[in-house]
């Protein structure tokens, strides 16, 4: 288990936990990231707040290339029950600190952890009870969402990629929006994707059409660009199946966020028309 995932968080989340559990800890699960993250990237506090008279943060590392043309923006962990998608950017910033080559292209803001309250308490919603990837760009009052809306204005990303779990599917799917590049980054994702896990191919994923697992629609209100956006961003969420093993979804999702990385520059050589 390499540094950048502490044993203790793997304990914190692992699959079959007691029935009366203490609260995974935030701590536990972001200061042992930020103190191994590799000196190449930075760690930075976006914002704090207070729930019920704790304090929490969100927290995010960034990767800047001296020759930077494209800047993405990477979520996990907005629904506290997902821990796939946190424990896969804490291999992410690993995997890219062995590949060099394939970030010297990008400025990375990677946000490991959206929704801390939710991920205490085992949680979907943040301990106020919404669901914070509802939220968005609807003059939300929830401090996370608050605090995301001003980073997303700021940063001006030319991409998103959100990552999910979903319990309802038995495969690696996605949701694409925004560009219409959007498509053509998410197929190659979902086959670097399944060389941990299957796609799931079903015509109906989570309610929505789907054609070899990408989807065109999805919810309002999802954290994403602001609506209105030009150049219009690519927007790309990456579901895994949560009822899989951990360590394989992790797989699955790095291997779709790798792969993502390695596609985009080579589009954009071309026009972004493929
Ligand atoms: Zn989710």
């Amino acid at each position: 288990m390499s540094l950048l995932c502490p044993l203790g968080l793997v304990e914190a989340v692992a699959p079959v936990e007691p029935v009366v559990m203490s609260r995974r800890s935030v701590q536990s699960l972001l200061e042992p990231l930020a103190r191994a993250v590799p000196e190449t990237w930075e760690s930075v506090l976006v914002g704090e707040w207070s729930t019920e008279g704790e304090r929490y943060g969100l927290g995010k590392f960034v990767f800047r290339s001296s020759r930077t043309r494209f800047k993405l923006g990477i979520f996990a962990g907005i629904h506290g029950d997902e821990p796939a998608g946190v424990l896969a950017l804490c291999d992410l910033v690993r995997e890219l600190e062995a590949r060099p080559g394939w970030v010297s292209d990008y400025e990375l803001h990677v946000y490991p952890l959206l929704n801390p309250t939710g991920y205490e308490d085992g949680t979907r919603e943040s301990r106020s009870g919404r669901d914070l990837n509802r939220e968005f760009w609807r003059g939300s009052l929830e401090p996370e969402v608050a605090l995301m809306e001003g980073e997303i204005l700021r940063e001006k990303f030319d991409g998103y990629v959100a990552l999910h779990s979903d319990d309802t599917s038995d495969g690696v799917y996605g949701f694409v929006r925004g560009a219409t590049l959007t498509e053509h980054l998410l197929r190659p994702a979902l086959a670097a994707a399944e060389r941990a896990l299957p796609v799931n191919r079903g015509s109906l994923i989570d309610g929505f059409h789907a054609v070899e697992g990408l989807i065109r629609s999805g919810y309002p209100g999802i954290l994403g660009a602001p609506p209105g956006s030009k150049p219009q961003p690519f927007e790309i969420v990456l579901e895994s199946p949560a009822l899989a093993p951990l360590g394989m979804q992790r797989d699955a999702l790095v291997n779709g966020v790798l792969e993502i990385l390695r596609h985009y520059p080579q589009m954009m050589a071309f026009g972004g028309e493929l």
